[in-house]
């Protein structure tokens, strides 16, 4: 038995995450678009009882070190020595997939060739002779489908195979050193003319041909963003709509299930103050994080992901590209929005898409403009009950969904303005081209994406609130129900921010909710909920009529709606998001910034807004 270190390495969306997972059984994020992985992974896997730890380095067309991802994965491979090195190409652009391989040849003697995405290369009407590529290299050759697992057994056995025979080395180790530019042309002919070698058309490429007319469509300047508004409509109306019915049975559930729990306590007679903290502080909260998160999110996420999977993530990039160059930013940092719409945290980390420093710090910094999936649950609230009445029809999701729309494309907007101003103050270094390969569309696997999109990123994102959502009931419990003197905590706090709350046409229980919900804003509206009712408990909840109720009694309006829509979305992002921008900024100065840049927004725009409303209505 002995242990053998494995890279994985390839151009980006060729399946390596999908190999590596297959092979590990790990779950890392697969996605059909460029560049979702810029870390390098590791996981373990065994065959024929030897052991294997495979380390899957970033994708990267060359190891030149012009971007992140390639520095990380050209030092990986120069100072880690690998027994072997797992080269997944796309076998339907074998003579692209080639530039990077024979980089990685001529510095890692042991390698094995998986020749993925076979599948499609017969769609495209391609044939590759794979016993001629592998006679070229020197190395074996397997194809594979990863997706449907096929060919992947061959591919362990191969590795264990060159692991154990390190005798043989590949025919171009050594032979050519990468970074000098002689070499590369002579690499550059040599992958034409192995590709010329070793592929046969066999027919026309009708693939490419309906992507290229589905394109035309999508990317075009007079349909790609009509539809695009579109698609994100149907999107939030699915969530909108199908989120309404369980939520409300969720509260319902959540609700007796509260009565059977306080007669239990009862019956135990447990103290006042223990019963309180539990149940009227962290089951009431918890319960509300899941009645009113889980089902938005079950839907959104899961479709979300199959948007991705299907490729249209990198056509939005595409056709948002010009007006993100026109405000000096670039056109990948769409992509990190849209990462955002999920969770701000992810959309920071995604930033390292873009090469340039300049225009990765202004999409770190504006990256919680997007609302993120702890937000997206609010606006629905509030919009239901104050814009599309709260009993919610099919119409009346149709309008939800409407407001939605408006309300994200102003979030872009607001992105593209502070990104202008930003990249004007910040120093001017070169601006990077666009360089975004446009993926072939693939027929995400349905049933797989739904359900890996519902236990990755919808539990996960769950349990991360309820995580918080637990301790930060039991504080506010706390906070409402020790008293100085007549009021309680929570009151005097409230009462202190109550002048500046109304100055934004807010009050003090919302400001403290923010503030209170720095650790996860899934627990925004608990927190205000807590805050109107005078002895600390949540009053019954099921569903919206009761909160439209509460909120009304408390002097809410649609304008103080309209301020709590802009203040949602602009202000500081949550606890785990900051950290995250400190670690990838290592910088406490624009960690403190990206607090401000959105809060000095938020508080503007309310105070503006609620003035105009206050003159008009
Ligand atoms: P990576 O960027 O190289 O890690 O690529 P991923 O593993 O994320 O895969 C990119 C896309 O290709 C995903 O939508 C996968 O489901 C899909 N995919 C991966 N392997 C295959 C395959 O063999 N055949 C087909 N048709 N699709 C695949």
């Amino acid at each position: 038995m002995s242990e053998f270190k494995i890279a994985l390495a390839g151009n980006p969306n060729v399946g390596k995450s999908t190999v590596f997972n297959a092979l590990t059984g790990l779950r890392q994020h697969t996605g059909n678009w460029t560049g979702k992985t810029v870390e390098l992974c590791r996981g373990a896997y065994s065959y024929q009882g030897n052991s294997f730890t495979l380390t899957d380095l970033p994708g990267t067309y060359s190891l030149k070190s012009y971007s992140e991802e390639e520095a990380v994965a050209a030092r990986a491979l120069e100072e880690t020595s690998y027994d072997c090195v797992i080269l997944v190409l796309d076998a339907g652009a074998l003579e692209r997939n080639l530039g990077l391989a024979l980089e990685v040849l001529c510095i890692a003697p042991h390698a094995v060739v998986c020749l993925n995405l076979s599948d499609e290369a017969r769609e495209k009407g391609l044939e590759i002779n794979h016993k001629e590529l592998s006679r070229l290299l020197q190395v074996p050759v397997i194809p594979c489908c990863a997706r449907k697992k096929q060919g992947l057994k061959s591919l362990a056995a191969a590795v264990l195979a060159v692991c154990e025979d390190p005798k043989q080395v590949n025919s171009f180790y050594q032979r050519f050193d990468c970074a000098d530019s002689a070499s590369a042309v002579l690499l550059r002919g040599a992958c034409k003319s192995i590709a010329a070698h070793c592929v046969r058309r066999l027919r026309d490429d009708r693939k490419s041909l309906r992507d290229r007319r589905i394109d035309k469509l999508v990317t075009s300047r007079a349909t790609g963003i009509p539809l695009m508004l579109v698609l994100c409509g149907v999107l939030f109306w699915l969530t909108a709509v199908g989120a309404n019915l369980p939520s409300a049975l969720l509260s319902r559930f959540f609700e007796a299930l509260k009565r059977e729990l306080s007669a239990l306590c009862e019956m135990a007679a447990m103290p006042k103050f223990l019963s309180g903290i539990l149940i009227d502080g962290v089951y009431t909260t918890l319960s509300w994080v899941v009645a009113v998160m889980l089902p938005p999110m079950a839907i959104f996420f899961p479709l979300f992901s199959l948007m991705e999977d299907a490729g249209y993530l990198p056509r939005i990039a595409f056709n948002l590209d010009r007006f993100f160059a026109k405000c000096g930013a670039h056109g990948k940092q769409s992509l990190c929005m849209m990462m955002g719409i999920g969770c701000n945290a992810c959309g920071v980390t995604g930033c390292r898409i873009i090469e340039n420093r300049r225009e990765r710090l202004i999409a770190v910094l504006t990256n919680s403009f997007m609302p993120c999936n702890g937000r997206l649950p609010i606006l629905i609230a509030l919009i239901s009950i104050f814009f599309a009445n709260a009993s919610l029809g099919p119409m009346a999701s149709f309008k939800v969904a409407a407001i939605l729309v408006v309300i994200l494309t102003c979030c872009v907007g607001v992105t593209l303005g502070v990104s202008k101003l930003l990249s004007a103050w910040l120093k001017k270094e070169q601006t990077s081209g666009f360089m975004l390969e446009l993926p072939p569309y693939r027929r995400p696997p349905i049933v797989k994406t739904l359900t890996r999109s519902f236990l990755d990123r919808t539990l996960r994102v769950l349990g991360r609130a309820a995580a918080v959502a637990a301790p930060a009931g039991a504080v506010i419990w706390l906070f409402a129900n020790i008293k100085i003197g007549n009021s309680s905590v929570l009151q005097v706090c409230t009462d202190f921010l109550d002048p500046f709350g109304r100055f934004l046409g807010l009050d003090g229980v919302i400001l403290m909710a923010l503030l209170l919900g720095f650790p996860a804003n899934e627990t925004v509206i608990p927190l205000i909920i807590m805050g109107y009712t005078a002895n600390g408990v949540m009053t019954d909840f099921a569903g919206y009529g009761e909160l439209a109720a509460l909120l009304t009694q408390n002097g809410w309006t649609a304008a103080t709606a309209v301020c709590m829509i802009i203040i949602t979305v602009l202000h500081f992002p949550c606890s785990t998001t900051c950290l995250t921008v400190k670690k990838e900024t290592g910088s406490l100065k624009w960690t403190l910034l990206s607090m401000a840049i959105p809060t000095v927004c938020g508080v503007v725009c309310c105070a503006v807004t609620s003035h105009v409303m206050r003159l008009f209505l």
